[in-house]
């Protein structure tokens, strides 16, 4: 999927990071990351910001990343219905991604005639409402997304052990703005977040945090869409660096599975992130378990496409002998 991936250093600030497509949830999207200035948080498990620009990235440069994308995929827009956007860190932070830049990239998308939602990646405390406001007038897309990376309702592993300085009361206040604007939410949700947590722990703990999600976006009318990100060390991160050898196993497939099946029983649209964004190898995310099975791993890529419950089914109460 990954069209443009350098280096930091050797990156062209007048090309994106990323131009990908993907189903999601049974529309096309064309999934943008851009080359801007990075990322000033250091959460302990993302490796993100070290494919950043250490430099100042101009609203001139991220607009001819815009073109780029534009003309590259010139003939193809129509068959888009969702776009997604982000900068490895927070779109909606003006001093990274400049808020001209945005208006371009909107200006840019109305080409894409069948667009029904535009989904921005940033973290919750740029969400302002007025920003917000503006992006909706300026934009034809008839529905808005913001995605967040709240990953667990755990406030120790959240705040403590992935240092994401992410409050509750934060989250609760953007959910609630979100409501009142009508505009819809996607989480990212970790299954298994903290070293030396069982497979077990890790269901339960993302669980946990589907449910508390769902509780805060029922209690505003946000609607909600869960995205799993099955953990892993992510070569460049501080994990990778800090932790002990065997401190931290990621997910089984099949307890990933069964946060999928939770969700899906909450009623939530869940889709699962069953790649590593080419930071791990197969030793470090769940391909490297024992009684790693790629036939559930398909039938949850078919998941992720259409909701379809029936590529889940055969795999349900499947002895997990081996996922220990
Ligand atoms: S998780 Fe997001 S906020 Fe944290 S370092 Fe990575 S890109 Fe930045």
């Amino acid at each position: 999927m990954s069209e443009n991936l350098d280096g930091p250093e050797n990156h062209d600030p007048n090309l994106p990071l990323y131009i990908g497509t993907r189903t999601f949830l049974t529309r096309r999207d064309l999934v943008l990351s851009f080359y801007t200035t990075k990322c000033q948080f250091q959460c302990t498990y993302c490796a993100l910001p070290t494919r950043s620009a250490t430099f100042e990235v101009t609203a001139e440069q991220i607009n001819r990343q815009i073109d780029h994308v534009f003309t590259e995929k010139a003939d193809q827009l129509g068959r888009y219905r969702q776009l997604s956007f982000g900068n490895e860190g927070s779109a909606l932070d003006p001093r990274r991604f400049h808020r001209e830049s945005v208006d371009h990239l909107l200006h840019r998308a109305r080409d894409m005639e069948n667009l029904e939602i535009l989904s921005i990646e940033t973290r919750p405390e740029y969400v302002k409402r007025d920003y917000l406001e503006h992006i909706a007038k300026t934009t034809h897309a008839p529905r808005l997304d913001v995605t967040v990376g709240f990953e667990t309702q755990d406030d120790f592993i959240r705040q403590t052990v992935l240092k994401k300085k992410i409050s509750r009361r934060v989250m609760e206040d953007r959910v609630a703005l979100l409501g009142a604007l009508g505009v819809k939410l996607t989480s990212y949700v970790l299954v298994k977040p903290a070293p030396r947590m069982s497979d077990e722990h890790g269901v339960r703990e993302a669980v946990a945090t589907m449910e508390y999600l769902k509780e805060i976006c029922d209690r505003y009318g946000t609607e909600l869409t869960i995205y799993l990100t099955p953990t892993y060390i992510a070569e460049g991160s501080s994990l990778q660096q800090t932790t002990e050898p065997g401190d931290w196993t990621p997910p089984t497939i099949q307890s990933v599975f069964e946060v999928v099946l939770a969700g899906h029983g909450m009623g939530l649209p869940v889709y699962t992130g069953l790649w590593s964004e080419e930071l791990a190898d197969e030793s470090t995310d769940f391909r490297g378990r024992e009684g790693y099975d790629p036939e559930l791993r398909m039938a949850m890529v078919r998941f992720n496409r259409d909701q379809d419950v029936a590529h889940l089914l055969p795999f349900v109460n499947r002895p997990l002998a081996l996922a220990g």
